[in-house]
């Protein structure tokens, strides 16, 4: 007989039947609340900040089924904001391994219909909705990835997607609000025709994510006067490819927007073995934009300042890429 049928039993027997649950419950929480304590005691230092955790930093196929980098997206953490964006496979296990209770979250955002950036939404929102016990928090995604398109079926049951109490279908344009934080999407040109990215209108000021896209003509007025830029840089410059992104594109869309600081995050197999810091420095070099490679378990504070932090622990693999 399993440990808790006789630890129920026995609190029936004592004529207290509720008790177990409300124990259980107590259980389950104090041990996320043990794992949690790490990231918690980081982001209530910072309450005046929002802290962007990078729980993974790679894209494309074969860095996701080698886990070469990890494709877990980035979780934004701020006073009443809890966000996942783009939750690919890992995001729910390397959430929890960071000390990110996914039970906290008020917002999961997905940007297109690629499984890099999609398959864990539904455990997310799982988490998010407390076992779908309790509708909670707003679903932002590409059409592509609430109803599907000519090329693919929706991505997120209709199951999950009732549970949420807010359902957006992100289209350009498209603006809604998750605490205090503004939120549009994006346009974006890339193999999903519906893919968009998200701009974050902040008390600091705005931040935004490009998603997969190659460069295009008007894809600057979407990040103008943003403060830091995410771009999902999967190629390194010289190496084009269709609807994806290189270096060359993000120099392009950098010194059309001009941000405060840059982030290549979302990065290929070409663009690791080519080395993503020496792209970033090539970034800065012909744009003058001071520009990172994304490491996994990185946390970006985004306040009066744009501050770095490295990952502790298992999130230090990362670095082994980066240098
Ligand atoms: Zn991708
Ligand atoms: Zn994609």
């Amino acid at each position: 007989m399993a440990v808790s049928s006789k630890l129920r039993i026995f609190l029936e027997r004592a004529g207290a039947p509720c008790t177990y649950w409300l124990i259980l419950h107590k259980v389950i929480q104090s041990a996320f609340s043990a794992q949690s304590r790490n990231h918690a005691d980081i982001i209530n230092m910072h309450m005046n900040k929002l802290d962007l955790i990078f729980l993974g930093t790679g894209g494309g196929r074969f860095v996701t089924i080698t886990q070469r980098r990890r494709t877990a997206g980035i979780r934004i953490v701020g006073e009443d904001l809890n966000l996942h964006l783009d939750p690919g496979p890992g995001a729910l296990v390397h959430s929890i391994n960071e000390g990110l209770d996914p039970q906290k979250l008020n917002a999961v955002l997905v940007s297109h219909s690629h499984p890099d950036h999609y398959t864990d939404a539904e455990v997310m929102i799982e988490a998010m909705t407390h076992g779908m016990t309790k509708k909670h928090g707003v679903l932002a995604a590409a059409k592509s990835v609430l109803v599907g398109n000519d090329l693919v079926e929706a991505s997120i049951s209709k199951y999950h997607q009732q549970m949420v109490e807010q359902r957006i279908e992100a289209t350009p344009d498209v603006k809604f609000k998750v605490g205090n934080t503004e939120i549009s999407a994006t346009k974006a040109g890339h193999t999903d025709p519906d893919a968009v990215g998200f701009r974050f209108e902040t008390e600091f000021g705005a931040f935004a994510y490009t998603s997969d896209s190659e460069y295009f003509e008007g894809i600057a007025k979407y990040y103008q006067h943003v403060r830091l830029l995410m771009l999902c840089v999967m190629r390194p410059s010289g190496k084009p490819w269709k609807g994806h992104m290189t270096t060359d594109d993000a120099i392009r869309i950098i010194e059309e927007t001009r941000p405060e600081q840059t982030i290549l995050t979302h990065l290929g197999m070409n663009m690791i073995l080519q080395g993503p810091a020496k792209e970033a420095e090539l970034v800065k070099e012909r744009t003058g934009v001071p520009t990172v490679a994304a490491v996994d378990g990185m946390t970006v504070s985004f306040g009066e300042n744009v501050d770095f932090k490295m990952g502790k622990g298992k999130a230090q693999q990362g670095l082994t890429d980066f240098f």
